[in-house]
This record gives structure tokens, sequence and C-alpha cells, in this order.
């Protein structure tokens, strides 16, 4: 059977997915079953944080492979401990819990902002106040943190215990907090799939003011955001605040599953023996990987991503058939006059592959995307645009 035919009739339909076969790549191209390259533009959302088979990578990934693929985590292994020291030592958080996702990182951050709470306020503290347009993941607890009713619609009763307050409108979540009993808020510093929308600088700051007066924590999704996609190690670095609790996912394991949840001063005692597991996570293989990544997201990647972002921002603004060009670093979200489903069907028959987020043609790249693809990457996307 064609291969099209066969995924329709076995794969459940949870994806409209494009009308194309991938079958291999490298860095940040990738090639169809007819052989036709495209430039990556979308690092399949923000995962292969240094392109397809980078070499670096492979190499950590099957050096672990040949080693000890999983073990369990009733025994230590060595690149899950080298990984979280890096971690920590690079955001000043305490400790650190493995998982395989983004959804799953946010479950852990919940969990113990709930068990933290109730230890420190009370149990009636339990709620969380999340934002209007965010998203937080697909399970039951993360649909109900998203704060995007369609998602919800099908799928009730969701778990109870979250309030949504409209972003970048400081004294609404205030009150929102206050008035019922919140023991945490949680926020992306730019909501991604919500449309690359950046929180503004003063109310992220204030919002941190407020958690660390009214004794709440401060949870940050950087699951997209997060291992220098927005030119900084993680996106709350751009805002100068610390958080308590900080999620990530997608890139960090540079294309294999890993998620992880940081825990700072306040709550890196707060899970004890047995209050939170997970059979797959701190996986030796995906961590290994994840060392080779981190250890190359230094000052000079950082740098590299920051001047790839400006030279973006240069070319699309103002551009015709471009309304407004939104985000930070490598993370991007284009309104075009067009709608964002056509121009990304143009891009891809001239060979780019783009992404979208709400109405916006949205921008992942690869980190370390040779600046003239990614040139040639805009001039398509360019054209797609025009009017
Ligand atoms: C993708 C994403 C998630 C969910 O991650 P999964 O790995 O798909 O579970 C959660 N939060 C944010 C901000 C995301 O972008």
């Amino acid at each position: 059977m064609e291969l099209k035919q066969l995924d329709k009739q076995y794969i459940a339909n949870t994806y409209a997915r494009f009308p194309v076969e991938l079958t291999h790549g490298k860095g940040s191209q990738v090639w169809d079953e007819q052989g036709k390259a495209y430039i990556d533009m979308g690092s399949g959302i923000g995962v292969t944080a240094f392109g397809i088979a980078d070499d670096a990578w492979q190499k950590a990934v099957t050096e672990q492979l040949g080693k000890l693929q999983h073990m369990s985590n009733l025994y230590y292994t060595e690149p899950c401990a080298l990984l979280a020291q890096q971690l920590c030592e690079r955001t000043g958080m305490k400790k650190v819990f493995f998982c395989n996702s983004g959804a799953e990182a946010n479950e852990g951050m919940i969990k113990t902002a709930r068990k933290y709470a109730a230890e420190h306020k009370g149990s009636e503290y339990s709620t969380i106040v999340t934002l209007v347009n965010s998203f937080h993941g697909r399970t039951i607890t993360t649909l109900a943190a998203t704060g995007q009713a369609h998602y919800h619609e099908l799928f009730q009763p969701l778990t109870p215990g979250f309030v949504h307050a409209p972003a970048n409108d400081l004294e609404t979540v205030k009150k929102a907090a206050l008035d019922n009993k919140a023991g945490a808020v949680m926020i992306e510093c730019i909501q991604g799939e919500g449309g690359v929308i950046p929180l503004k600088k003063e109310f992220v700051t204030g919002l941190a003011a407020f958690c660390a007066e009214e004794g709440l924590l401060l949870l940050v999704d950087e699951v997209q955001t997060g291992n220098g996609r927005t030119g900084a190690l993680y996106a709350y670095m751009n805002y100068g605040v610390q958080p308590d609790i900080i999620s990530t996912a997608k890139g960090i394991g540079g294309g294999l599953p890993l998620g992880a949840v940081l825990f700072g001063e306040k709550t890196e005692f707060t899970l004890g023996a047995g209050d939170h597991g997970s059979t797959f996570g701190g996986n030796p293989v995906c961590c290994a990987g994840a060392l080779s990544i981190l250890n190359r997201i230094d000052d000079s990647l950082l740098a590299e991503v920051r001047e790839k972002s400006e030279m973006i921002f240069r070319k699309l603004q103002g551009a015709p058939g471009i309304e407004d060009v939104a985000g930070m670093g490598l993370m991007i979200g284009v309104k075009t006059v067009k709608p964002a489903a056509d121009v990304l069907k143009a891009c891809m028959e001239k060979g780019v592959l783009c992404l979208t987020a709400k109405d916006r043609v949205r921008l992942l790249p690869a980190l370390n995307i040779p600046m003239a693809l990614l040139e040639q990457a805009l001039d398509v996307i360019l054209e797609a645009a025009k009017p």
C-alpha cells in the first residue's frame, strides 16, 4: 500500500499532515521521497536544536546507545547527573526532575506547586493562575492549565484548580490570584502556540515581585522558549526574573524525547521519595544527546542566534505583504496579509518548510542554521507573502 494511504488507514486522525513524506536530512536541510530538498524552518517544532542528524549529537547518542540504553531510575547513571549539574549551574536552580515531554514536565511543575502551597500556605491554596491564550500541553491537567477554551470543550471534566487571567494585565492577574487563593502563577515568557507573543517586561517583573511578596510560586513554562531558542539560555533570563520552578522539553534533547523540571531554592526539597517518578525519565541516551546540545549553547552560539534574529527582523519587517514580525531570537511569528496557510503552502512548493501559530507564520529554525541558508529561506518566504 502507498505510504500516505497506509498512514491514513492505521494512524489515529489527530494530525492534519502536509502531503509530504520526508525520508532524511542533514542540518537544516531535509529531503522528501522524491528527492526534493527543503530548508527546514521549523526544526520539528523547535526540537532539533542543532538540526537533523547533527554529528556531535549523533556521536554522543550512539556512544551511549552502545553502553547502556536504559536502566530505570532505581540505579545511578552518569548522563542524567551531568546534565542536571549543568542545568543547575547555568540557571541558579537547585535540582532537576527528568521526564519525557513538555506536558509531563508541566505536570511535574504543577504537582510540586500544589504540594508546596499545601505545606506553606494551606491545602486550600491549590489554585494556579495561568494566562489567557497560553498553551501548556494536552494531558487532562495541562489542558486545564491551557488558557484557550477551544482545547477544553470536548474533554470535560478537566482537572479543577486553574483560573485564567489576561496576559500583560498585572492588576487583573493579581486580583485573580488573591480572589481565588492561588498558590502559584504559571506563564510562558513568549506564548508560542498562542501566536508567538512575548510578554511585556514590566508585566513579568511586576508579576515576579507580586509572587515574592505574597508567597506564591512563579512557574515558567520554557518548553518552547528554552534551551537557546530566544537568544538566552532560557527566555526568563531576557526578563531579569528568577522563577521558582521551570519546565522545559522540546529542544533540550536535540530530537530525542526529554523533558525537565528545574526546582529553585524554595522548591528543591518539596518532592520527596515516592512523590513523583517516570520510567523513562532521565534516559541515558536522551541525556547524553542533551549534554552535547547544552554544552554547545554557549555565549558565542547565543550571540549567533541573536544576530540571525536581527537579520530576520531587518529582512521581513515592513516588506510587502508582511504586517508584523514578533518574537525573540529564533522564535518568530510573522503576520502576513495572506492567510498563513497559503504562505506555508507556497513556501513548501518552493522548498521551505515553515510552521504556523494561530494566524501567523511561525519560524523556529535550528539554532545553528547557516546564515546563507536562512537568507535563502527568507527570500522564499518574502516571495510567498507578496500580495
Ligand atoms: C509544546 C509545548 C508544550 C507541550 O509539550 P509536549 O512535549 O508536546 O507535551 C507545553 N508547553 C509549551 C509552551 C509548548 O510549546
